[in-house]
């Protein structure tokens, strides 16, 4: 593969980042993850805008402009010719060659860009949405400000491994009883023909493709309702599905231990991963 580094286009393994990152001491960064679909970027902009407020809320320098990132994005794609997969962005505060919380001076420390693919052949005709997933809840521990989307991904991680080891796929997050999002995803329930999803703040990722399925379902008449909802609640509903830049619409189908209607992917999911793909790939830059 060949990766980005800080201006270069290098084989993986030639790139270099110091020992001394605050990427690597302290997840001190940001990252975004754009898919790609028929070797096109799905959302850049949605990424590129989002990417900038998480700088701009650390006090980060914004070290390219968003023209820049686009060409690096396609310059890679190209490179690797991914034709389905995603594009992985993380810019660090860098490092002025030692460890101290204080951050270094931004008039001497560069961040760090680094930029690569995967490719992921079947992410949009995908066997997992086919068979949607299971979900297990856990508690959400995690720090107030999950709007940024910070490199700081343990206790995600950790709520992953704890799916697998009870043999689901992923994990929803609750919070003072009401459920914030998935681990990697932003989480919804179907009521008959309403989408229920927790409103914006500072407690959950504000997911490009959040903002994208919602407005296409608003398009397509459907209700949305903005709110909290329990587990309890998920557990009842008609359906489920989360959302995000590398699963798209992924139907849930079962919600610790409980199946949801009959336990496959509901009409509403599958109608919006569709409409939410078709959509995205006519945009796609
Ligand atoms: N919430 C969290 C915690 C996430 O990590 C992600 C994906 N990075 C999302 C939501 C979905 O965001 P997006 O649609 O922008 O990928």
């Amino acid at each position: 593969r060949t990766v980005y580094v800080n201006g270069d286009y290098l084989p993986e393994t030639e790139a270099r980042v110091s020992i001394f990152d605050r990427g690597f001491l302290m997840a001190d960064g940001v990252y975004e993850v754009t898919s790609v679909l028929g070797a096109k970027l799905i959302d850049f902009d949605g990424h590129a805008v989002r990417l900038a407020r998480s700088l701009s809320e650390l006090d980060m320098k914004q070290p390219m402009s968003k023209e820049e990132l686009l060409e690096v994005h396609r310059e890679l794609v190209k490179r690797n010719e991914i034709d389905e997969g995603l594009v992985y962005l993380q810019i660090t505060r860098g490092s002025d060659g030692d460890r101290d919380f204080v951050f270094p001076d931004p008039e001497t420390t560069e961040p760090t860009v680094v930029m690569f693919t995967q490719s992921k052949p079947g992410l949009a005709d995908s066997p997992a949405a086919r068979k949607g997933a299971k979900v297990i809840s856990i508690e959400d521990i995690r720090w107030g400000r999950r709007d940024i989307k910070t490199v700081q991904l343990l206790y995600p991680s950790m709520g992953k491994m704890m799916a697998k080891k009870a043999g689901c796929d992923d994990a929803w997050m609750v919070e003072d009883g009401f459920v914030t999002e998935g681990t990697s995803n932003n989480a919804y329930i179907v009521k008959g023909n309403k989408i229920i999803t927790r409103a914006l703040s500072n407690d959950i990722l504000h997911g490009i493709t959040r903002a994208a399925v919602l407005r296409l379902a608003r398009e397509a008449q459907m209700q949305v309702e903005e709110r909290n909802f329990t587990i309890e609640e998920a557990k009842e509903a008609d359906e489920a599905f989360t959302t995000s830049a590398s699963a798209f619409v992924m139907p849930v189908v079962e919600i610790d231990g409980v199946a949801l209607g009959d336990g496959t992917p509901g009409k509403v999911a599958k109608r919006m991963r569709e409409i939410y793909i078709e959509e995205m790939r006519k945009a796609a830059v």
